[in-house]
């Protein structure tokens, strides 16, 4: 039975774009509808900017970084600043959470014990570096005093996807205001409403007019603006390595803006015999379904040794059974809709595709039968490296099983993709551990352990699943241009 919501589905007026601190209708006067994925119903309409509003955009965020207060704001002023974000995203905790599932469909008790905690995290992380960010003084030949200086890189675009809205938003804007740049920031089309009221809270937080802008829009326009735009200084990218490609493109034909990209995945999860096998395919299930499968990590290709592979099967099938499907906004919902009719689209298109080549679909396959875009938990077993659904990243709840007889044949097998944005080994073998987590070409490899995420934790793609890191000690060299200044002595 339903379980009475505490926090219910929130009433949203339309709104507007939010540039050099104030809310404005678009440029053209256009809006678009944001959708409830759970129901298919317009939430509200939103202004829909393009090159125009972007411009206006670049320009204030231009004037922000360049005068006062800004540009002359101490680390520790704009520490103090992201500080106080943080601690307005955690007094707002529930209605960011509504948000977040009203607008993506994700479960409440995901978006408020995940999404908003670990967004309020990542803020409160940047804060601290904020007046740490510092350069070296280096000894060179002669009479000379050099030092370098780590200056922020300037205006930054800032374009993100749907999956995590708030959490995104903040491994972009808080290594970005730690360094002391300016933002615009185009959400995704289909999950604008937690940017804007986050933009409503950093004012209220105090950031000056003009260091945050937020304009949604579509990607062919709003973001192919914010790509090509020759007064942006870097653009910082989260989506699927197609955009991204296209993104760099745009960048090496403007203005050479330095380019951030975390992109796809088809991350290998590779369970050995010696492992605490229940504990390793209870994870195994989270690692793939957690979100809907809508994870850039997913861990969509687990790879199980020969002589545990029958078990493994049959415990995540078991919990593909148990998983309660339903009302984003009932607490015991762990799985909601896809965020999109075409999303929901393109994972149906790959099941088939499952079917098709030979895959033998143990449990799920076929749509929810209720309103909204909701997806059963599929699971394929049997899956060789050649059918699409192991290549390709399908970004739902489709798990491929597959299976491996060695140590040698499953580092290959985990390698064998174009992406590298995760991978994970189960073993209680420490030899073994730590033969596989070097030989893995993925960002991130997780031991033992799935979906660990830390503000603190570089994170970022090998191959084509991405270009620089975020997160981390990492994050800022990404968002800081270094000078060297070499001073005559003496003279
Ligand atoms: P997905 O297919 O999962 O939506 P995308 O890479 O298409 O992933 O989208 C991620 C983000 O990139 C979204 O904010 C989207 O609007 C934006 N985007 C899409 N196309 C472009 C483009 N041509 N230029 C810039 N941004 C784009």
């Amino acid at each position: 039975m339903a379980s009475a919501p505490t926090i219910t589905p929130p009433k949203i007026e339309n709104k507007k774009l939010f540039i050099a601190g104030k809310w404005q209708d678009s440029v053209s006067g256009k809006t678009f509808e944001t959708i409830n994925p759970a129901t298919g119903d317009c939430i509200c309409q939103v202004a829909e900017g393009d090159l125009a509003d972007v411009d206006l955009a670049v320009s204030a965020a231009r004037k922000a970084l360049e005068s006062k207060p800004w540009a002359r704001l101490s680390g520790s002023a704009r520490g103090r600043l992201i500080y106080k974000l943080a601690d307005l995203i955690e007094a707002n905790a529930k209605e960011l959470a509504a948000l977040e599932s009203i607008d993506n469909g994700k479960p409440i008790r995901d978006s408020l014990h995940v999404d908003i905690p670990g967004t309020a995290a990542t803020f409160r992380y940047f804060a601290g570096w904020a007046d740490k960010i510092h350069g070296k003084v280096i000894p060179v030949n002669g009479p000379f005093f050099a030092h370098t200086r780590h200056e922020p890189i300037g205006v930054v675009g800032q374009i993100i996807p749907w999956n995590f809205p708030a959490m995104m938003l903040s491994w972009k804007w808080a290594p970005a205001l730690a360094a002391g740049c300016t933002i615009v920031l185009k959400p995704a089309e289909q999950t604008p409403l937690s940017a804007l009221r986050l933009a409503e809270l950093a004012q209220e937080a105090g950031f000056p007019d003009g260091v945050i802008n937020v304009v949604p829009g579509f990607g062919p326009t709003a973001g192919a603006a914010i790509a090509a735009h020759m007064d942006i200084d870097k653009v910082a990218f989260t989506g699927s390595t197609e955009i991204g490609k296209q993104i760099m493109k745009t960048a090496a034909e403007t203005n050479l803006k330095r380019v951030t990209l975390e992109l796809g995945g088809k991350s290998p999860n590779i369970v050995f015999a010696d492992a605490d096998v229940e504990t390793a395919a209870k994870f195994a299930y989270h690692a793939l379904f957690f979100n809907m499968g809508q994870c850039c990590t997913a861990g969509s290709r687990l790879l199980v040794e020969d002589s545990v592979y029958d078990q493994v099967l049959e415990t995540i099938s078991s919990l593909a059974g148990k998983q309660v499907i339903g009302d984003p906004f009932d607490e015991k919902t762990t799985q909601g809709p896809q965020v999109s009719q075409q999303q929901c689209d393109t994972i149906m298109g790959y099941i088939d595709a499952g079917k098709s080549e030979g895959a033998d679909c143990v449990t799920g396959g076929n749509r929810v039968d209720r309103a909204g875009y909701f997806v059963e938990p599929t699971i394929f077993a049997g899956v060789k490296d050649d059918m699409k659904i192991a290549k390709e990243e399908i970004f739902g709840p489709v798990l491929s099983v597959i299976r491996f007889k060695d140590v040698a044949e499953a580092i290959e097998r985990a390698n064998n993709t174009m992406y590298g944005l995760a991978a994970a080994v189960w073993t209680r073998d420490i030899n073994k551990a730590n033969k596989v987590s070097a030989a893995l070409k993925a960002g991130t490899v997780w031991v033992n352990c799935y979906n660990v995420f830390d503000a603190a934790a570089p994170f970022g793609g090998f191959k084509m699943s991405g270009v620089g890191r975020e997160m981390g000690e990492y994050a800022l060299a990404n968002y800081t241009e270094v000078k060297s200044v070499i001073t005559a002595l003496g003279r």
